[in-house]
């Protein structure tokens, strides 16, 4: 099993990050994709630590759209800044995550445009996947994929989209990745869009330490509950939770190592 999709670099669990990765491991979760946000210098220090602790982890890394702001008026360095860690770094595969947050509106949507567009061109000219955020940004996002004209592979993160969004991603080449969302008793729509994701699409992630699923919600979520994720999505695609497992790592290790 795995975890498509953790911030275990985050404060989060600076306190007691060897029994966080004990337990995932306990739980049968093999290896995870770790988000850093490029510039944080504290999550690049816990990183360390991480990887010394968990090697089977691979990382991504990106300028969030949450953090757009911070570039406001440095918009062309984003992209040769994130070239510099993932060039570096072995371990770092993916570029992401990276998108549109219109929800928080933490930036000028016109400058998360820019950042988004010019990490995706760096994805494409790396050849690396890319982790994609997307809230209530949907058609922008798609946009900027398709302005990129192809070549591009990688997962959008957390998908909570209805299935006409989820026909769009995956026509765009992209996997999707379900979270603890899909567990919520109001997801059922969700639940239904997952049913008909094509098995050689599909991820599974936490999004730890956001979104515990059932039955932890309120709790700082960690990357052994994603079995509760796989629970759920094996029940209502009427598999066994092996079955989802073992796709979600054969999907996650062609992305990465591709
Ligand atoms: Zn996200
Ligand atoms: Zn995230």
């Amino acid at each position: 099993m795995l975890d498509s999709h953790c911030h275990l670099a985050d404060q989060a669990f600076s306190e007691d990050l060897p029994a966080v990765v004990r337990r995932a491991r306990e739980a049968g979760v093999d290896t995870a994709l770790c988000i850093l946000a490029a510039g944080e210098a504290g999550e690049v220090v816990r990183a360390e630590l991480l990887r010394n602790l968990w090697p089977e982890v691979r990382f991504a890394c990106g300028v969030h759209p949450h953090q757009a702001g911070v570039w406001l008026g440095r918009e062309a360095e984003v992209a040769g800044f994130v070239r510099n860690i993932v060039e570096q770094d072995d371990a770092v595969r993916a570029i992401g995550e990276i998108g549109l947050d219109y929800h928080y509106d933490l930036a000028p949507s016109r400058l998360q445009r820019e950042l988004f567009a010019a990490q995706v061109a760096l994805a494409q000219e790396l050849e690396r996947p890319v982790v994609i955020h997307t809230r209530e940004a949907e058609a922008d996002t798609w946009d900027i994929l398709r302005e990129a004209g192809g070549g591009l592979r990688g997962i959008v993160h957390c998908f909570t989209g209805d299935a006409e969004a989820a026909r769009e991603a995956l026509t765009l080449g992209l996997h999707l990745s379900f979270s603890g969302i899909v567990t919520f008793p109001r997801a059922e729509s969700l639940r239904e869009v997952a049913k008909s994701v094509p098995e050689d699409r599909l991820l599974v992630e936490t999004d730890s330490p956001y979104l515990a699923p059932v039955p932890h919600r309120g709790h700082r979520n960690e990357p052994a509950w994603v079995t509760h994720v796989v629970e759920v999505l094996a029940k209502v695609r009427e598999t066994e939770p092996d079955a989802i497992a073992d796709a979600a790592c054969r999907n996650f290790s062609a992305l990465m190592e591709a």
